[in-house]
């Protein structure tokens, strides 16, 4: 008998009902109590809701009040001390003040714990901070109560840890320099009481997450896993290794053999690691497969996974588990709300509750292929697959005879940047150091009700343009008094980078309730690619030149790229992520062409996504890299030389990285620096970047106006590495999260930089 088991379920509820709860309590407007309950009745609903679907292990543990990196912080008392509580005793208080930072009127506050990706999802963890001198203690039940509270409702259960040595390679050290890796021994008698006290409330079997086993890891980090499970071993329950997001490649043997009573591992992403652990496994392990993806939203062909379940339930007998890939954090809660979505399509889709049933199916399957329910699940999924093989939703001839036209000249501009760059600026004519912004400008409240009226039918097409065209207006009188060289237009029409885009393109579709966490209260939901991607129409065309007709200066055209078009959306499992962005690149080139076409001088192009698609292990990176720099190049290759094409990324981490970007043969790039005092700037000792760069002279993301001579500092010290000639002068990142006044103050003293430094430049010439 097979067992169904699920890894995690969507904490945030299928309305968010999480994050209104937690915005409440934070605004005062509901009391700890309140939110309390709200927790309690989500995960009773959620383990009810696997229990229906016939998920036999429910996980317990998933749930977290803000992320569960953090709790097991709380859990282990790796509380920094500018967030101890003067009696030591952690509460709901403690834990969102280390995720939200805390400010006193006084004396500044604590600042938040880091924030960064967990893997290579679009989920954010609060990053663990270790010191040199960090000691363990539990000081958090939450796990404790809540499998207490799942029993008590009657539920089979197996709570969820993350493993020791996925927790401490997740966090960071801070102060004095050392290796986490030592902070292990003490940190492991806390794992041996935790199991303990489970075992101590009944409870059977523990999973731990350690999905860094599918990473490169360093000698010291391998071996460290044998000692860690071998001194866990003695815990009176059983345990179950989770490891997802990808293969275990050159691990797969010390996984294999760690001392526990159970391995899950990842078939979506890494189907090949499959016969090969069935030779590795110990023959007292269970073995659980991860069949159903539970990082997308489409349904499981049935048959191809239980064409492996079969042939291991021959092999495994008893010692075989079912369950998603990984945690279905990662997916919307339920599809069956989602009544307005074409039906053919809905058809093809999944959401966490289905994939937990198709998880249950599986499982029966194997024992009872003749039964009704199974039958009748796997005639569907043979439905599925033959609907969407064949529809014409999907396939279209256009796109493919287009793909296939494609030649390498394509991703070529005409001439290469040093005589590109000529010809630019004798077109555009601008001073050295030349100022300008990211795209955005504040998104004020006014703006987002106009764009809600709109979309609700409330204000005709006439009145919203009205009130986007004075937005830009504004936005653009507002840019020429402050003396900035190249404009944009703002971006008041734009709700989202991506969902602006994705709407106007075929081969998108868009969820009602597809909501899926990014941290803490923050849910994203991204659209779907379901089919070829083709563009019916330009897209921001009609708003850049109206742009560029109210003013002489240049106007910047401002779309999003095909890289990050793709990492922000859900994407197909037809076809390859390569294919589908270079479809995505087509559409967008096509824009880039019809505003050059329009008389837009400068077209940015935006991968704020770009090196997050990096793969999770090196060796992946080079294929990655070149598909993804040529869905660039193929973007933005279409234009005459003169046309000056830019790109952004905000963020810093470009050393390895470094080459590719200078491959996308933008003309200019610009990107964050100012928050890691032009780290960035590194990677150009090493590698001699060759096409213009504006290094980000402030922070967006905080309120505060920084002064001139501030940024007069930062773009001295770029001046060091880059020639003055290829320097511009721009923010970190699009300011559409920030407020008019504090945006001019901040932008007046940018342009105030930069002409100080025109003129230290004139003198020096001179
Ligand atoms: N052009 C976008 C903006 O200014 C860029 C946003 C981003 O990089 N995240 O808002
Ligand atoms: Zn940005």
């Amino acid at each position: 008998m097979a067992v169904a088991h699920s890894l995690g379920f969507p904490r945030i509820g299928a309305d968010r009902e999480l994050k209104k709860a937690l915005e409440d309590y934070w605004k005062g407007e509901l009391s700890e109590a309140g939110l309390r309950e709200v927790g309690r009745n989500l995960r009773a609903a959620h383990w009810q809701l696997q229990a229906e679907a016939g998920i036999e292990l429910l996980p317990v543990g998933d749930f977290a009040w803000y992320d569960h990196v953090l709790t097991h912080s709380l859990m282990f008392g790796v509380v920094p001390e500018r967030f101890l509580p003067a009696d030591g005793q952690s509460s709901l208080e403690t834990l969102f003040a280390m995720a939200r930072g805390v400010t006193h009127n006084c004396c500044g506050g604590a600042q938040a714990q880091e924030m960064t990706k967990w893997f290579d999802t679009n989920y954010h963890y609060l990053v663990p901070e270790f010191s040199v001198d960090q000691q363990f203690s539990l000081s958090w039940t939450q796990l404790f109560d809540e499998a207490e509270e799942a029993m008590a409702l009657g539920h089979r259960i197996k709570p969820v840890l993350i493993g020791p040595l996925t927790y401490l390679w997740l966090g960071k050290a801070k102060g004095e320099s050392f290796d986490k890796l030592d902070l292990l021994e003490r940190l492991l008698p806390l794992y041996g009481e935790v199991l303990e006290r489970l075992a101590a409330q009944g409870v059977e079997w523990v999973q731990i997450d350690e999905p860094i086993l599918v990473l490169d890891l360093p000698q010291d980090w391998k071996n460290a896993f044998e000692r860690a499970y071998n001194l866990l071993q003695r815990a009176p329950l059983k345990k179950l290794i989770a490891t997802y997001f990808g293969g275990l490649e050159d691990n797969l043997g010390l996984a294999a053999a760690l001392p526990v009573d159970g391995l899950h591992i990842d078939l979506v992403r890494a189907p090949d690691q499959y016969p090969v652990i069935l030779d590795r496994l110990p023959a007292y392990k269970i073995l659980s497969l991860g069949l159903v993806n539970g990082r997308n939203v489409w349904r499981c062909d049935l048959d191809k996974a239980l064409d492996v379940l079969n042939h291991a339930a021959e092999r495994l007998g008893e010692r075989l588990w079912v369950a998603p890939s990984c945690s279905l954090l990662h997916t919307p809660v339920d599809l069956h709300r989602e009544d307005q979505l074409d039906t053919e399509l809905k058809s093809w889709l999944a959401f966490a509750v289905q994939k937990c049933v198709e998880v249950a199916v599986l499982a029966r399957a194997v024992d009872q292929p003749d039964d009704v329910e199974v039958q009748v699940a796997l005639q569907s999924s043979r439905e599925v697959q033959s609907s969407r093989a064949g529809s014409p939703l999907i396939h279209k001839s256009e796109v493919r005879e287009r793909l296939a036209a494609i030649t390498p000249e394509h991703s070529q501009r005409q001439s290469k940047f040093a005589s590109r760059i000529v010809k630019q600026r004798e077109q555009l004519a601008l001073p050295a150091f030349p100022t300008t912004t990211i795209g955005s400008f504040p998104q004020t409240s006014s703006i987002r009700l106009a764009r809600q009226a709109f979309k609700q039918g409330k204000l005709s097409l006439t009145d919203y343009t009205d009130v986007m065209q004075a937005e830009i207006r504004h936005a653009v009188s507002v840019q020429e008094q402050l003396g900035l060289d190249v404009l944009v237009h703002g971006e008041a029409e734009r709700n989202d980078m991506v969902e602006y885009f994705a709407e106007q393109l075929d081969g998108y579709a868009f969820t009602r309730f597809g909501w899926v966490q990014s941290y803490g209260s923050r849910c994203v939901k991204p659209a779907v690619i379901y089919g070829d991607i083709s563009r019916p129409a330009p897209m921001t065309v009609e708003w850049i030149r109206y742009a560029q007709q109210q003013t002489s200066k240049v106007i910047k055209g401002m779309l999003t790229g095909p890289v990050t078009m793709l990492m922000w959306s859900f994407t197909r499992e037809d076809v390859s992520r390569e294919q589908q962005a270079r479809q995505l690149a087509l559409a967008i080139r096509d824009e880039v062409c019809d505003l050059e076409a329009a008389g837009i001088k400068i077209v940015q192009i935006d991968e704020a996504a770009f090196r997050e698609g990096l793969p999770l292990r090196r060796a992946g990176w080079s294929h990655y890299l070149d598909w993804a720099v040529d869905a660039f190049r193929l973007c933005a290759s279409g234009v005459r030389d003169e046309t000056q094409i830019h790109t952004h990324m905000c963020y810093s981490e470009f050393n390895d990285v470094i080459e590719a970007i200078a491959a996308m043969d933008a003309d200019v790039i610009t990107i964050e620096t100012s928050r890691s005092q032009m780290e960035l700037l590194e990677a150009f000792r090493a590698f001699d970047y060759p096409n213009d760069i504006g290094p980000g002279v402030y922070d967006i993301h905080s309120p505060r106006v920084p002064d001139t001579a501030e940024m007069v500092q930062l773009l001295e010290q770029a001046s060091e590495r880059i020639p003055a000639q290829r320097l511009w002068v721009n923010p970190d990142c699009g300011l559409k999260t920030r407020a008019w006044p504090e945006t001019e103050a901040a932008l007046v003293n940018m342009v105030a930089a930069a002409r100080q430094l025109r003129s230290a430049l004139q003198a020096r010439v001179a």
